[in-house]
């Protein structure tokens, strides 16, 4: 029987027994009108047996309609409780799941939609992203937070394929979700939001009907804020370290352990590219010393075509599993790596180096990680920049512009840290070395060709000297070299060789004219020939003033009671 009928049969019945029961109030009436009429005909004997018959009828009649109306009731009755079956059996339901092992009253199941329909409130308000979506990734709940984080309208995303709005990456795990039934937990990617890129914290979990999966929920959360601050964070760690280096290496050091100890991997090395072009490892971490001395004795060349094809795009180069890559064979420095990450450095727009990261493990870095370093090595390219920019400076702060040799200053400087290392325990030689009538070349052949002469006499003390001995132009026409190491007469002998061989270098002035210079050269050796740095310079400018007062083009060493004047 349908639910109509039923309806039908119940209002059919609830009539019938209101009749029965006006009937049955009814009677007395009649009986009574019955009795009126028949006094008014005075009818005595006959009519009191039509009263006496008409009051056993009125009482069958009543029984049969009491029992009728009982019946009929019952009938209703039960009915009406078939007809609300479904609903009540529904209450119930719904009531025993929000009060398990509870009675399911109706008041309790009325509270409990109450209660379902908050929780449907509060999930719309909720601070974090939720969408739920069915079974073929049809959008069919979105909150606001939802919408405020991608930065869509709620209304209008729901009834529409997820695909329209996430990147491929969203819907594919959504679709493994709903396809396997796997649960995804706490992954990061990035989304196009109002036309910024935001970073997405986001779980995705199947939603069971029985056995069957009908649909996933996504929460997720806008990470964006919270790894600018971890970036700021190691930013602003590293940088402190890094303030504390006076020169490039402390700070490459910094860098290469604050990377291996920020991406918890077992090797890291900073290559920079040294003024040749070769990019030579600068610092290393955890990468055993022979390797990079093995490395740093051939290194790559930061013009080779194939660091410019590696490094072409400017970008990070991200292997995860690096060992099988060919390209990369000449940067994997460290046969065992799997994972492998370079992070290019660049000076002036132009490559300058790279922070390498390798593991034994496949897939080491997770992308968190990835960020992190590539705010790293943006560090190491503002460290490498300021101190390329400084070694300009000091560079330029230190030679001398026309013969490329120290300026007096630097020169005075190395001198005093040169006297203190020395301290007595070894000897330090100096020597002044100053063109003979210089004023003469000059005044003859021109200033510029007296420039050319000063820079070709430059360039024969520079091939004269020891590599740990220093040369300098100490001013106008005169030469300082110190000798680090080196006494007296193994001095006397470098500073002739200089004196023979300006003696016997022909210069050739304007016009191919040749010219004939000499040198005069006062030498000095501590321990003995002088208590501090200053008096060096001056007991070697005493002996050259010595050397050319007695006739120029000689080496004379000091002796004590030389005097500069007389
Ligand atoms: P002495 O043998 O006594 O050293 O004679 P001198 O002529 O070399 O010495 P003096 O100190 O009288 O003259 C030094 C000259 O060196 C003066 C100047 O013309 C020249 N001179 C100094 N600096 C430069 C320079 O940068 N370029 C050129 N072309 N000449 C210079
Ligand atoms: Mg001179
Ligand atoms: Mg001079």
């Amino acid at each position: 029987m349908n639910t109509n009928l039923k309806i039908f049969a119940v209002l059919f019945i609830n009539f019938a027994t209101i009749t029965c029961v006006s009937v049955f109030f009814a009677l007395p009436r009649i009986k009574k009108i019955y009795a009126g009429g028949a006094a008014q005909f005075q009818t005595s004997q006959l009519d009191g047996m039509v009263l006496k018959s008409l009051d056993r009828e009125y009482l069958a009649v009543s029984v049969f309609l009491i029992l009728l109306a009982i019946v009929l009731l019952a009938a209703s009755i039960r009915l009406v409780g078939k007809i609300l079956q479904p609903t009540h059996a529904f209450i119930k339901n719904t009531s025993a799941r929000f009060y398990p092992g509870g009675k399911g009253t109706l008041d309790e199941a009325s509270a409990a939609i109450d209660r379902l329909l908050n929780y449907a409130d509060a999930l719309d308000k909720a601070p974090i992203g939720i969408m739920v979506v069915n079974s073929n990734g049809i959008i069919t709940f979105f909150n606001r937070e939802a919408g405020e984080i991608t930065e869509l309208d709620s209304a209008a995303v729901v009834g529409r394929s997820m695909i329209q709005f996430f990147p491929n990456n969203y819907y594919n795990y959504t679709i493994e979700v709903l396809k396997t039934g796997r649960e995804y937990l706490a992954l990061r990617n990035i989304i196009k939001a109002g036309g910024f890129l935001k970073e997405l914290l986001f779980s995705i979990s199947p939603l069971r009907k029985g056995e069957q999966i009908n649909g996933a929920v996504a929460v997720f959360q806008d990470v964006t804020p919270q790894r600018k601050m971890i970036e700021v964070q190691a930013a602003y760690t590293l940088a402190k370290d890094l303030s504390t280096q006076k020169d490039l290496e402390g700070a490459m050091r910094v860098i290469a352990a604050a990377a291996a100890e920020m991406a918890q991997i077992e090797w890291t090395a900073v290559f920079l590219a040294d003024p040749a072009g070769s990019l030579v490892i600068r610092a290393s971490h955890g990468i055993p010393e022979e390797i990079v001395e093995k490395y740093n004795s051939g290194p790559l060349r930061v013009g080779s075509p194939e660091i410019k094809e590696l490094y072409r795009n400017r970008v990070p180069l991200l292997h995860g599993d690096a060992g099988k890559n060919s390209k990369l064979k000449a940067l994997l420095i460290i046969p065992e790596t799997n994972s492998f990450y370079s992070f290019p450095i660049f000076h002036l727009d132009n490559l300058a180096g790279f922070l390498n990261l390798y593991s034994r493990e496949k897939n080491k870095l997770s992308k968190d990680v990835i960020y992190l370093l590539q705010t790293i090595s943006r560090q190491v390219n503002t460290a490498a920049s300021n101190f390329y920019e400084l070694q300009l400076m000091r560079t330029l702060a230190s030679v001398d512009g026309l013969t490329g040799l120290l300026n007096r200053r630097r020169f005075q400087e190395i001198l005093k840290s040169q006297f203190t290392d020395a301290g007595g325990k070894f000897p330090l030689s100096l020597a002044m070395i100053d063109i003979d009538h210089f004023k003469e070349v000059n005044d003859n052949y021109g200033h510029q060709f007296g420039d050319q002469i000063l820079r070709e006499i430059a360039a024969l003390i520079s091939r004269q000297v020891r590599e740990n001995d220093i040369a300098c132009r100490y001013g106008g026409e005169e030469f300082s070299v110190l000798m680090p190491g080196i006494s007296e007469n193994k001095a006397l002998e470098t500073v002739e060789r200089i004196r023979t061989a300006v003696e016997g270098t022909t210069f050739y002035g304007p016009d191919r004219i040749p010219v004939k210079i000499t040198v005069s050269a006062g030498l000095v050796s501590y321990p003995g020939g002088a208590a501090t740095a200053e008096e060096l310079i001056l007991h070697a400018d005493t002996a050259l003033y010595t050397a050319k007062r007695t006739g120029r083009n000689r080496v004379i060493g000091y002796e004590p009671g030389q005097k500069i004047t007389g």
